[in-house]
């Protein structure tokens, strides 16, 4: 594994059912409900000839000291620290929300490079999410679906184009 990634954004965006997709099924538990304790998680993931260490945040933890925008600060800048790109995902079905924003915020601020990515674009009505990911800041989105692995081989060109 030459380099390292790690995938950040707001709950619910499709992170861990990315990191799933590129680790393997093994190493990650996705929970459809709001608020579950999820952990931190590190594997090794694959897209196509490429290896590297991936990083899913994730463990916003009921109960941790903090404000959720605390926590979600600190894992983010955490991860950050550690890897050469980050992958910046957003709900393209939802559109671009504040959350998101503060996200995109912390990443123009941040030395790592990042690729931003709108997850759940196979639905035809994620279109519109797309184009207001311009607003974010952080270039040209990559349109993926996480859950049916669609967009993959435009992750592959981003990433490779930040290496
Ligand atoms: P996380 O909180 O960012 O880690 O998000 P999860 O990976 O846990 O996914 C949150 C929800 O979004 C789950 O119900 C997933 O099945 C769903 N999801 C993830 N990727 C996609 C996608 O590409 N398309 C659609 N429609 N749903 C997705
Ligand atoms: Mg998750």
């Amino acid at each position: 594994m030459s380099f390292s990634l790690a995938i950040v954004g707001r709950p619910n965006v499709g992170k861990s059912t990315l990191f799933n997709r590129l680790v393997g099924k093994r190493l990650a538990l996705v929970d459809d409900t709001p608020g579950v304790t999820r952990d931190r998680r590190e594997g090794e993931g694959r897209l196509a000839d490429l290896k590297f260490r991936l990083i899913d945040t994730a463990g916003l933890e009921d109960g941790a000291p903090g404000t959720l925008q605390d926590r979600m600060r600190q894992q983010t800048s955490q991860a950050l620290s550690e890897v050469d790109v980050a992958l910046m995902l957003y709900d393209a079905r939802a559109g671009v929300t504040p959350v998101d924003e503060h996200f995109a915020d912390w990443l123009r601020r941040s030395d790592t490079p990042a690729i931003l990515v709108a997850n759940k674009c196979e639905a035809r009505s994620a279109q519109e999410g797309v184009y207001d990911a311009y607003a974010l800041g952080l270039g040209e989105p990559v349109v993926l679906s996480a859950e049916h692995g669609e967009g993959l081989a435009d992750l592959y060109q981003s990433i490779v184009e930040k290496l």
